[in-house]
């Protein structure tokens, strides 16, 4: 029997996935590795804002179905490779959300140190190579990153997000979109500058010493380059240019 804690937080976590539009339609899925090593997951063909404790499909580690009235989700596979890999991973969330999966069709993922948040959190978020959706070919794309990677883009899809629980897992996935929306913000403003080398050692050392988040063994990101820097300066620049015009018209107004 599913113990009520697991159903409460895994069905909070569907009705997120559909409210915050991460996932449209009957798009998405979401799993748990249980205490007995089999898998509680999302039906397939079903929305996940409509979702009853009910519904959820228990499986075993190979997908087959042990108990429920539905399929399981079309991607279970995906999240299996992750729980065969990866013996610290009990939950998995795939979705599509749209600053993310926005980013997965231009062929970029999250891959530079821009935000401290995500670098001492996830350190990168690579993009797995395209994957027909429902296919075989979808575990395969993410193999090369299952091992270091807890959340990893799906090109021209979306996103796979892991965790130690289902919360954890969602929370991953949230952050990663967080960050997209920020990144894509900072382009339409000129474009983002990325932390040094320096600034994210920094960063990982006050991380791991004083808050014992585990910063130091995440994937790395990339650093500033010179292109960065000379942005960063270019927009320095145009702020003292900005002030200057902006003391030369208040001198104006008080002639
Ligand atoms: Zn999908």
């Amino acid at each position: 029997m599913i113990r009520n804690h697991i159903a409460r937080d895994f069905l909070d976590v569907c009705k997120r996935l559909y409210s915050k539009g991460f996932v449209a339609a009957s798009d998405g899925n979401v799993s748990v590795r249980m205490d007995n090593g089999k898998v509680l997951c999302t039906p397939t063909g079903r929305n996940k804002g409509d979702l009853k404790a009910d519904d959820l499909v228990l499986i075993d580690m190979e997908g087959k179905v042990l108990d429920g009235t539905s399929q399981p989700s079309t991607e279970i596979q995906m999240h299996l490779l992750y729980y065969k890999q990866r013996p610290d991973v009990r939950a998995v969330v795939h979705a599509h959300p749209p600053y993310c999966t926005g980013f997965a069709t231009t062929g970029e993922g999250l891959t530079g140190c821009v935000l401290p948040e995500i670098v001492v959190s996830l350190g990168t978020i690579p993009l797995a190579p395209y994957a027909t959706p429902s296919t075989a070919e979808v575990p395969e794309s993410i193999l090369p990153f299952v091992n270091k990677h807890d959340v990893i883009m799906l090109r021209n899809h979306g996103v796979v997000a892991s965790g130690s629980t289902v919360l954890s897992a969602y929370y991953a996935l949230e952050k990663t979109e967080h960050a997209a929306n920020i990144l894509f913000i900072a382009r339409a403003l000129g474009g983002e500058t990325r932390l040094t080398e320096s600034q994210v050692r920094q960063l990982k050392e006050i991380s791991s010493g004083s808050y014992g988040i585990d910063a130091l063994s995440k994937p790395s990101c990339e650093t500033a380059n010179s292109a960065d820097n000379a942005r960063f300066s270019s927009a320095s620049q145009s702020s003292l240019e900005l002030k200057e015009h902006i003391r030369r018209a208040i001198k104006d107004l008080r002639l």
